[in-house]
C-alpha cells in the first residue's frame, strides 16, 4: 500500500538527508534523518454520498479519510471561535454534543482596523482546521461550514486548489469528525438570513440565537483511500542543553502534470538551500551553541502544511523547551503584484532588498530579536501580513502548526511574485543576494538565540 515510498519526494528527502550529514549534524529519529509519517489521500464517490436536510439534498465540497454515517441534530455556533484571549466564545450557551454543527467561515470583524481579532490581521482562530478541533472538543459529530458572505479574501490562483480531489491527508490526524464545506445555495437553505446573522454577530461579538428544526443524515464514500507515506528530514547540532531553536523549511512543491513538472526553485529551493547553507555553517564553528540547533526540512507543506503539524504533533525535542522556530519558504525572489495581491496589499516598487515577516504580531520579543539582527543585514523588513486578511498568510506557512502551539516563531518570506505555483518558478529568476542576506539574518538571529 505504500504507493508513494518511491518517489521524487523520497529522492529530495535523502538529498537533504545527506547534506545534513556531511555538515555533521546528528540524525534526529533512530539513527535516521528522516521522521516517517503516514498520508492518505481519499477520493469521494459522490454516488454513494449525500448529505440531506428535511428530505432535501444539501450541495457541498469536502471529503473525509474514511466512511462516515450519521444522523444527527444541527445546532449554530456562529463562527465556530472560542477565545478566551479575545474574551469571545461561540459555544457559550450552545450543546454541541452529539450534532452537527453549523458555522461560518473566517472570523469575526476581519475588516475592522479597531476589531479585538489584531485589526485588520488574521489570528489563529481563523484557519478551518482549529475549528474542527474546537467542535470536536465541545462533543460535536461533524461541522457544517456557511461560506463567507463578508469576505476579503482574494480568489485563489486557479492553480492552487488546496484541497483538490485526490489530494493527501495526514492519517494519523487528531482531527476525528468531517467538515464540509456548503455551498452558498445549501447555506441559504439552512440559515436563509445569514448575511444578517454574521452582520449581528460582527456588530455585538456575543452568540447570535439561530434555530435550526430536525436533523441532517451524512453518508460519506470514498471510491479510493490510497495510503502512503512521506517524511520530514531533521538534523541536530547538539548543545549544551535540550532547549532548541529550529531552522526549518519544506522541501515539497506541487506534482507535476501532463503539462509538466514543476521546478520550485523559489518555493522552496530557496528555503531548503538555505537550511542546508546554515547546517553547514553552524556545524563547521568550533564553539558549540548553548541550546541546541535543529534544522528542519518538512514534507507535504503544499498539501497543507502536513510535515509541520506532524512535528508539532511528535516533536523529537519538547515544544515546552523550542525557544524559537525560523521558517524560510521563498526567501529568492522581489515581491512583484499577481492577480491576487494586486489592489489588496501595499507592494513598494523597489523589492531588491525587500523582506516580508510573519508572525511578529503574536511573538513582538522575536521580532525585536530580528530587528537587531538586522542592522548588520540591511534587508527592508516588512510586516504588512500581519495586518492583512486578504491573502491568509498567517496560516499558508509551517511557521503555522507552532503558532498555534504557541512557540515562538517568525517566517521569512520575500512575498509572492508572477509564476508563483507555475512552472516558471525557475533558477534563473533568484536573487541571490536577497538570498545569501535573508540566509546571513537567519544565522545571526539563530546565533544570538542559541548563546
Ligand atoms: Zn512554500
Amino acid at each position: 500500500m505504500a504507493a508513494w515510498r518511491w518517489s521524487p519526494a523520497r529522492l529530495a528527502a535523502d538529498f537533504i538527508a545527506a547534506g545534513f550529514r556531511q555538515a555533521g549534524l546528528a540524525p534526529c529519529c533512530n539513527g535516521s534523518y528522516l521522521q516517517e509519517f503516514p498520508l492518505v489521500a481519499p477520493v469521494a464517490d459522490p454516488t454513494a454520498s449525500h448529505l440531506l436536510y428535511q428530505g432535501q439534498k444539501l450541495a457541498y465540497t469536502g471529503t473525509f479519510s474514511q466512511a462516515v454515517d450519521l444522523r444527527a441534530p444541527l445546532v449554530f455556533a456562529g463562527y465556530g471561535i472560542t477565545a478566551p484571549e479575545y474574551r469571545y466564545d461561540d459555544y457559550r450557551g450552545i450543546d454541541a454534543k452529539g450534532k452537527v454543527v453549523v458555522i461560518f467561515e473566517r472570523e469575526p470583524q476581519e475588516a475592522n482596523p479597531t476589531s479585538v481579532f489584531l485589526g485588520t490581521g488574521l489570528t489563529k482562530h481563523v484557519a478551518p482546521r482549529g475549528k474542527r478541533l474546537n467542535a470536536q472538543a465541545h462533543g460535536a459529530v461533524a461541522v457544517l461550514v456557511i461560506p463567507s458572505p463578508r469576505t476579503t479574501t482574494a480568489p485563489a490562483a486557479s492553480d492552487r486548489t488546496p484541497r483538490r480531489g485526490g489530494a493527501p491527508l495526514m492519517l494519523d490526524e487528531a482531527l476525528r469528525i468531517p467538515m464540509l464545506t456548503l455551498t452558498r445555495e445549501s447555506a441559504r437553505q439552512l440559515v436563509p438570513k445569514y448575511t444578517e446573522v454574521q452582520a449581528e454577530l460582527d456588530r455585538t461579538l456575543r452568540p447570535v440565537a439561530v434555530p435550526l428544526a430536525g436533523e441532517v443524515e451524512l453518508r460519506l464514500r470514498n471510491r479510493v483511500e490510497r495510503q502512503g507515506v512521506t517524511w520530514n528530514v531533521i538534523g541536530v547540532l547538539p548543545g549544551r542543553t535540550q532547549e532548541t531553536v529550529l531552522l526549518t523549511s519544506h522541501y515539497d512543491h506541487l506534482p507535476a502534470r501532463d503539462t509538466g513538472y514543476y521546478p520550485g526553485a523559489n518555493d522552496n529551493g530557496s528555503g531548503t538551500v538555505a537550511v542546508l547553507e546554515l547546517a553547514r555553517r553552524f556545524a563547521a564553528r568550533k564553539q558549540k551553541p548553548r541550546r541546541t540547533l535543529v534544522f528542519v526540512s518538512f514534507g507535504a507543506e503544499e498539501e497543507g502544511l502536513l510535515g509541520a503539524y506532524h512535528y508539532v504533533a511528535h516533536p523529537p525535542f519538547p515544544l515546552a523547551g523550542t525557544k524559537a522556530v525560523i521558517n524560510l519558504d521563498m526567501i529568492g525572489r522581489d515581491e512583484a503584484h499577481t492577480p491576487q495581491t494586486e489592489g489588496r496589499v501595499k507592494v513598494p516598487a523597489d523589492t531588491r532588498r525587500h523582506l516580508n515577516v510573519l508572525g511578529g504580531a503574536y511573538f513582538p520579543g522575536l521580532l525585536k530579536q530580528l530587528r537587531r539582527a538586522n542592522t548588520k543585514v540591511g534587508l527592508e523588513l516588512d510586516e504588512k501580513y500581519d495586518h492583512d486578511s486578504s491573502q491568509n498568510a498567517l496560516y499558508r506557512c509551517d511557521h503555522f502548526p507552532f503558532l498555534v502551539a504557541g512557540v515562538p516563531d517568525l517566517w521569512l518570506f520575500a512575498g509572492w511574485h508572477p509564476g508563483y505555483h507555475e512552472p516558471t518558478d525557475t533558477l534563473d529568476l533568484i536573487n541571490w543576494d536577497k538570498m545569501e542576506r535573508v540566509t546571513q539574518l537567519a544565522f545571526t538571529l539563530a546565533e544570538r538565540l542559541a548563546r
